[in-house]
């Protein structure tokens, strides 16, 4: 039996309760690869000490509040709707420029290059919750501790592993886009420009270069903290915690948690994205606010968005729940 083989026959075999049968060969990245991740993850987070160190007893600038939310929106939008809808789903077609500028914005989130991000993510959906799943929180198990263990690898500790995500596999159609294939080499500078702009907009504003290094801060680092643990947290909690109204595939314990839903613009509405991973709409109840939806929906009407995927009524009463009968959901579905 060749290791593929292998592979395949303990993805059958996983009952979706045990620890993944690769959970116990957790092989650590290479040196380079964890000290550059470490930067990415932890500057930020530093940033934030320092921000708030400096901002004590004076409060913060209001420049740097509103270029902190500024960058925050663009930057969010360009992940939730470029990376996420449009790049890795395809939920709807975007004109040329549009679909340019938007892997611009979400590369300058620090989140990885954008077919990287786009593979590592199809990845999850080909495998949602069960062996292959590159960020998981069932990879050790299904008990307390394997459960605190697997949070804290679906939100960053599977970055620091050496478990490669094949762009030619996943993400062909990007790499044969000569677009998104220079996006993408353009990630180092993309971040570089992501802090260097907060810099200068912060000097230009308050005239002085201490008002660049705090919007810097606020708007540069901590902003880019911020956005990266709720994506995090799309990956953690919204498979652990939250309502699962939908029916999903297999073993794929996706939730949707509210109190996300603002700040990750709309992505926490994650069970009713699982459910219908193509659909341009995450939020398809009443009251679910899904900013990015909103944003699509406006292209849609200024006609630079087309072939928009939306939410159909019938075929979403279909996947939920309730009314499906209980003998017909998967196993694992509790
Ligand atoms: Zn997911
Ligand atoms: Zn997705």
């Amino acid at each position: 039996m060749t290791i593929s083989e292998r592979t395949v026959r303990r993805r059958e075999d996983y009952d979706g309760v045990s620890p993944f049968p690769q959970a116990a060969q957790h092989a650590p990245a290479g040196r380079a690869q964890i000290a550059l991740t470490a930067t990415i993850v932890v500057l930020p987070f530093v940033a934030l000490a320092i921000a708030i160190f400096l901002a004590w007893g004076r409060g913060i600038a209001f420049t740097d509040l509103l270029l902190a939310g500024a960058f925050y929106v663009v930057t969010g939008l360009g992940v939730s709707v470029g990376f996420h809808r449009l790049l890795t789903h395809g939920s709807f077609t975007a004109r040329p420029w549009l679909r340019v500028a938007l892997a611009v914005a979400g590369s300058m989130s620090f989140q990885g290059n954008l077919i990287n991000w786009v593979a590592v993510h199809r990845r999850h959906h080909a495998f949602t919750d069960r062996p292959g799943d590159p960020h998981s929180p069932y990879r050790y198990g299904t008990g307390l501790r394997a459960q605190l263990r697997g949070l804290a690898h679906a939100h960053m500790g599977w970055m620091f592993a050496d478990d490669q995500t094949s762009p030619a596999r996943y993400a062909p159609d990007l790499l044969a886009d000569p677009a998104m294939v220079r996006v993408t080499r353009a990630f180092p500078a993309l971040c570089v420009v992501s802090l260097v702009l907060p810099f200068l907009a912060g000097w230009a504003i308050s005239g002085s270069l201490y008002g660049g290094l705090t919007a810097f801060l606020w708007a540069g680092l901590v902003r880019v903290a911020l956005l990266q643990h709720v994506t995090w947290s799309v990956n953690s909690l919204c498979h652990v915690m939250g309502t699962r109204p939908f029916t999903t595939r297999r073993h794929d314990r996706s939730t949707n948690l509210w109190p996300l839903a603002l700040l990750s613009f709309g992505e926490s509405w994650h069970n009713g994205h699982h459910s219908e991973p193509t659909c341009a709409r995450h939020g398809v109840d009443r009251h679910q606010i899904d900013p990015s939806a909103g944003l699509i929906r406006l292209f849609e009407r200024l006609g630079w968005a087309t072939d928009v995927h939306w939410p159909d009524p019938v075929r979403t009463e279909r996947r939920r729940r309730a009314n499906v009968p209980e003998q017909a959901r998967a196993p694992t579905e509790g």
